[in-house]
């Protein structure tokens, strides 16, 4: 590892998905200065705030290409993703544990990908936690009479455990099994192969020339915007989540996705526990990591390897990042960021001081 201290100071540039548009605002509509059009919007979806800029020319026949893509998201939850949604296909499987079932190819595909990223983990990251997450409550984190969240007990969270294991999941083709009361949780690939599937829809709508879809803390770049500028990515630092870590330029089609323990957690008997569960422990993963970033084509494995970089920590985390193409930026808790150098290439700090340490190819 060879190391870095930022002593420049870095105005951060406004991130592009950031600009030009509110919470809730519906089809924004204008001209970018090179005279392609372009479509603004923001709004919640996925359970959290979705922004979008598309760029078309004048062969697009679609004006409600945001909404689509909206209906999209609410419709990849509906139909595929959700746990709680009565009807979608993981509450569904879940509900026929035991049973062979046949699935539809769309989740087997995803299954087959979740399952290798599963194995060259070792079980860091595991779709099976289904019972351990809700267990520990991690979407609503509910209070007792006090106020105060209860934190599971060791015999709950083994029973828990016990219920669960990438390993007992079947599938072949469109055949899936798993033994009866274990339970899927797609939560560490959803919004990661959301993107993949607005990124085919963009593909498939004649006259889109470029965009960007952020869901939560997933980001789609896609095309390269008409005044011929990268897009920029920016990276909370988890430290302190109003700020910028820095930001990425990149041309083309790329997926960025962030996990960290600022965006879901709980205090409870005077510690903090978060939303990523490590396997081995059945705990929230308590390591040196505050946040993961990868950079890939594909969104289900960026997403997917945010979260399994979490669990296994920097040396290991960068392996697997590494494995898979793709690339890493960790940050430690004991301020430092570490990134491999194709992450290195790509990426402008913010105002911070913190140390950079680059991984050796
Ligand atoms: P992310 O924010 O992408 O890291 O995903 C975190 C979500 O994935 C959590 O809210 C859980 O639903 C689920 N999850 C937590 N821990 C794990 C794990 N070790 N493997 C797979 N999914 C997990
Ligand atoms: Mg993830």
């Amino acid at each position: 590892m060879k190391s870095k201290y930022w002593l420049i100071y870095i105005w951060f540039l406004p991130v592009l998905l950031l600009t030009g548009c509110g919470v809730g605002q519906q089809g924004i509509f204008g001209m970018d200065e090179s005279g392609d059009q372009v479509y603004r919007d923001a709004d919640v979806a996925m359970g959290t705030v979705v922004q979008q800029t598309i760029y078309v020319d004048n062969t697009c026949d679609n004006d409600k290409i945001t909404d689509d893509i909206f209906v999209k998201i609410d419709q990849l939850e509906g139909e595929l993703l959700s746990r709680r949604l009565e009807g979608s296909e993981i509450a569904t499987i879940n509900q026929n544990s035991g049973i062979k079932q046949e699935i539809s190819l769309e989740l087997a595909k995803i299954l087959e990908e979740c399952l290798q990223v599963s194995k060259a983990s070792e079980g860091a990251f595991d779709v099976s936690l289904g019972k351990l997450i809700l267990l520990w409550d991690i979407d609503s984190w509910t209070r007792d009479s006090d106020g105060e969240f209860v934190v599971p007990s060791q015999q709950q969270i083994e029973a828990a455990l016990a219920d669960s294991g990438y390993e007992y999941l079947e599938l072949e083709d469109d055949t899936f099994y798993m033994p009866e009361g274990h339970t899927l949780d797609l939560g560490a690939v959803g919004k990661g192969l959301a993107l993949d599937a607005l990124g085919d829809m963009l593909q498939e709508q004649k006259g889109v020339t470029a965009a960007t879809i952020s869901l939560g803390g997933s980001v789609l770049t896609y095309g390269s915007k008409p005044d011929g500028s990268p897009w920029c990515v920016g990276i909370v630092n988890p430290f302190d989540t109003q700020e910028q870590l820095g930001y990425l330029e990149l041309s083309g089609d790329w997926c960025v996705s962030t996990s960290g323990d600022y965006e879901r957690f709980v205090e409870a008997e005077g510690r903090r526990y978060h939303h990523i569960m490590d396997p081995a422990t059945g705990y929230p993963v308590e390591n040196d990591v505050k946040s993961v970033t990868i950079l890939s084509k594909s969104g289900l494995l960026s997403d997917a390897l945010s979260t399994a970089c979490y669990v296994l920590g920097v040396e290991k985390g960068m392996e697997l990042a590494k494995y898979f193409s793709a690339e890493a930026l960790f940050v430690t808790t004991d301020e430092e960021i570490s990134m491999t150098e194709g992450m290195y290439s790509r990426f402008f700090p913010g105002n911070h001081m913190m140390d950079i340490n680059v991984a050796e190819e």
